[in-house]
């Protein structure tokens, strides 16, 4: 299926004035908005109180935050060499020339195996 660039246009526009907030109301979505997010009981409100100052909670969350962490490190870290791995693919010695590809030294990544 192709899309004219003015049908493109149009539904991007449509995109864009979205506020990000409407929703089709309707009973059957109330209905369900409430049994998902609403008409929890006060009992509930308590517990979950409770446990959110528990430290087993606060040590949950910390694990979580750090797992997090490190996920985001993880992959900024792969984007890194990949990027690095684009831009060299020639042994940065003087006088070499050897490609690094498949043939990349453990040592330092921008040198050959002949190299260092
Ligand atoms: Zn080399």
């Amino acid at each position: 299926m192709t899309t004219s660039k003015k049908e493109f246009n149009a539904s991007l526009k449509k995109a864009k004035d979205w506020d990000g907030i409407s929703r089709p109301s309707n009973d059957a979505y109330t209905e369900s908005w409430n049994r998902i997010f609403g008409g929890k009981t006060e009992k509930e409100e308590e517990r979950l109180k409770k446990l959110k100052a528990s430290p087993v909670y606060k040590e949950y969350r910390d694990r979580q935050n750090a797992m997090a962490r490190d996920r985001y490190k993880a992959r900024k870290e792969e984007k890194k060499t990949e990027d690095h791995g684009k831009g060299v693919t020639i042994c940065k010695a003087k006088d070499c020339n050897n490609s690094l590809y498949g043939w990349t030294s453990s040592k330092n990544k921008e040198y050959c195996v002949d190299c260092v």
